[in-house]
């Protein structure tokens, strides 16, 4: 963490790279007049670029080239970064050697990968509260899909997959996600892979949020299947990971249909390739990938224990200070106590969250989000939306309308985030409580 105030003294960390992100000195025009720096706390939704992602990215600019197709030495630079990207990946996510290592567009085309390779007959387990990209893609899979209702904690949580799993024995598949992108509150990964296995089913974890700011490590965690987006992860460009066991990859049918993806084609039988090809024909995004094996070198060079323990802290003064601001609800599905990385969400009095949202980043130059996050069991769960209101909302829907949603207003922290920052959003919000719309 560049500046903030971390439970680490001088000593140990003097020695230690700093983590910073271009672009980290935007000033903004405000509304009143004048202008500031520009105050990110919306990590949750896609990070900034490492500068080490940015020299990454000048250094192989000049050099990129097909990938897999060519003979030229750009293509074989090309080739050798794109599958270099993959090991650094496998490293950093902790996978095994005999994983498969797929590059997709981000999360949610991971989860679309793989519930199109589930085994035909497939049963499905998630929570209800996942982010849309962990509840949906089972629907469209050759099986089924069974919601659980949303634990109170991450011990309820593993009781009730376990509940579920022993009266469902034949389950194939637990989505889940590692860290919540609405209230930050981090699953008991482990806890539910032992449950998951001891019933034969296996396990897919959401890592959107979970892999920017918790070390993960798949081989101990004992999961089977990871999904990752390098734009939450400090890289730009567009590209995502799917991590996880070959057998069901490399039986299911291709992803997409093209070139790459085949080891031999008549006009009446294909030879699918096996591995990661299978699933990524056209050209692949050669600068994705080395984006994101650059943010995943950086980051496991500055260390992830360490930035998960100073971005914890720093969630834990964000919540407090927060808490204090007049009129503001905080929103949280566990305990208070359950550990969480830095993600906020919440309203103020009076205040709708789309004019919250608006107000912070036009009078104060700081920009969060607002909405439903993609989690819209989950934020009517956390706002007491009653069934009727629900009810009435989709009704309305239907008929064509688009009524205004309930929502939330969420701040999200990163590896720039510092106590400053977080200061000047808890006195911004009481400015504008005290205020008044
Ligand atoms: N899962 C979680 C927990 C997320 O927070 C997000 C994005 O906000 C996604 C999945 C989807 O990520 P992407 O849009 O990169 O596919």
């Amino acid at each position: 963490m560049k500046t903030a105030s971390t439970s680490h003294d001088a000593t140990q960390t003097q020695n230690r790279p700093h983590l910073e992100l271009v672009g980290d000195d935007i000033q903004v025009p405000l509304v009143q007049g004048g202008q500031r720096r520009y105050i990110n706390l919306d990590f949750a939704a896609s990070t900034p670029a490492l500068v080490e992602v940015a020299a990454k990215l000048d250094e192989f600019l000049p050099y990129y080239s097909s990938v897999h197709r060519g003979a030229g030495i750009k293509s074989q630079i090309s080739t050798s970064a794109y599958e270099g990207a993959r090991e650094t990946l496998r490293a950093f996510f902790g996978a095994l050697p005999t994983d498969t290592i797929v590059i997709t567009r981000n999360t949610t085309d991971s989860m679309n990968l793989l519930a199109s390779c589930l085994p035909v007959g497939a049963k499905v387990v998630a929570f209800t509260s996942e982010h849309h990209t962990t509840l949906l893609p089972w629907q469209r899979s050759k099986g089924s899909v069974h919601y659980l209702t949303m634990p109170k904690s991450a011990s309820q949580a593993v009781e009730q997959l376990s509940d579920y799993l022993r009266g469902q024995p034949d389950t194939t598949l637990v989505a889940v996600t590692g860290a919540s992108n609405v209230t930050g509150e981090i699953w008991p990964i482990a806890e539910l892979a032992t449950v998951a296995h001891q019933y034969g089913a296996r396990i897919v974890v959401d890592a959107a949020q979970m892999a920017p700011h918790l070390a993960i490590d798949m081989t101990a965690l004992d999961v089977d299947y990871l999904a990752a987006s390098g734009h939450k992860l400090y890289a730009p460009y567009g590209a995502g990971v799917l991590l996880g066991r070959a057998d069901w990859l490399d039986s299911a049918e291709a992803y997409l249909r093209g070139g790459g993806a085949v080891d031999f084609v008549t006009p009446t039988e294909v030879l699918w390739s096996r591995g990661a090809s299978r699933h990524e024909a056209g050209s692949p995004n050669v600068i994705g990938a080395v984006a994101m094996a650059a943010a995943c070198e950086t980051l496991a060079a500055y260390g992830m224990d360490e930035l998960a323990e100073e971005e914890i802290a720093l969630a834990d003064y964000a919540r407090r200070r927060l808490a204090d601001v007049p009129g503001i609800e905080l929103y949280r599905l566990w305990e208070p106590e359950a550990a969480r990385i830095g993600v906020v969400p919440f309203n103020l009095a009076a205040y709708d969250h789309s004019h919250l949202a608006a107000i912070l980043s036009a009078e104060f130059g700081i920009g969060v989000r607002h909405g439903c996050f993609c989690a819209h069991p989950l934020i009517l769960e956390l706002l007491n939306v009653s069934d009727e209101q629900a009810t009435s909302l989709r009704e309305e829907i239907k008929t064509g309308n688009r009524p205004r949603l309930p929502g939330a207003v969420r701040m999200s922290i990163g590896v720039s985030t510092t106590r400053d920052d977080l200061d000047y959003l808890v006195n911004s919000l009481t400015k504008i409580a005290n205020e008044g719309p």
